[in-house]
């Protein structure tokens, strides 16, 4: 369970999260949508602690985030191994992939497992095989991400994240940087793990993949939730006028 209470994040003078409530439980999968700038990318920064929230909470399994403040008034975390404990329960994946270039396939898999979690390496190797057959890429493990396809790349940046047994999943417009005919491939795989009860935010432009897999759609503008609901009822019905023009714009 991801749990967001009154959530604000600044920059200089730009209230970019202007108090967003938001609750993941297992087997929810949030799509995110709205204009760019709206916010959706640090909101999923935020619950990674890639970004330090303004003000506001943030809690997972029930454990919130502890943060203090530094000496200029601005918000950290309290203590750097929760943000690794974060870090591992919450995997983030990237518009760009951000594979490690100088690793191979596998070892980009086995990484995190190792080094964060202390599995042994030929256990990682046992692991990493399973998820990357998953993922359609075990022909591609001793690849450079370097010589993959977006779509090749992107699928093991997703057995990344699986490897470390996240609780909950985020993807930031994980097919943007994709040529179309790559787009299909990698949603079949977040498609098949939105089926296995797992909890997922995902900031996508694929309104009718979102339509098809949430459970939940949140329609964000100008730093707010200004409408949230099921799929159906937020795309075949939308009450904001911003929203309706949103939906109209790309339809
Ligand atoms: P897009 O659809 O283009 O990805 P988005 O909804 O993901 O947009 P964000 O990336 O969350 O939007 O950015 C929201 C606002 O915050 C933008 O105005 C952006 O310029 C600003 N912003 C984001 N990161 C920073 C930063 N590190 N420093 C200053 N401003 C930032
Ligand atoms: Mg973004």
């Amino acid at each position: 369970v991801v749990e967001i209470i009154d959530l604000h994040k600044r920059f200089d003078d730009h209230d970019v999260l202007r108090g967003i409530n938001l609750t993941a439980r297992r087997g929810d999968v949030i799509a995110i949508i709205g204009g760019s700038g709206s916010g959706k990318s640090t909101l999923l920064r935020c619950i990674n602690l890639l970004e330090v929230p303004s003000a506001g909470e943030i809690a997972i399994e029930g454990e919130p985030y502890r943060m203090k403040h530094g000496h200029s008034g601005i918000m950290k975390p309290a203590d750097a191994r929760q943000v690794a404990r974060i870090r591992s329960r919450v995997g983030m994946v990237f518009q760009n992939f951000n594979l490690w270039p100088h690793r191979t396939v596998l070892e980009n898999v086995i990484e995190a497992p190792m080094i964060v979690h202390g599995v042994k390496r030929g256990d990682a190797i046992e692991r990493a095989t399973t998820l990357l057959e998953r993922v359609g890429l075990a022909d591609k493990k001793d690849s450079w991400p370097g010589f993959l396809s977006g779509g090749q790349q992107q699928r093991a940046a997703i057995a990344r994240v699986l490897a470390v047994e996240p609780m909950a999943m985020l993807f930031d417009e994980p097919t943007s940087a994709l040529d179309p005919e790559l787009v299909g491939e990698v949603l079949a795989v977040i498609r098949d793990l939105a089926g296995e009860q797992r909890t997922m935010l995902l900031v996508t432009h694929e309104m009718a993949f979102a339509r098809d897999v949430a459970t939940h759609v949140v329609f964000l503008r100008d730093g707010v939730i200004e409408e949230q609901g099921p799929p159906q009822q937020l795309f075949e019905t939308p009450q904001s006028p911003h929203l309706q023009q949103f939906l109209g714009r790309l339809s």
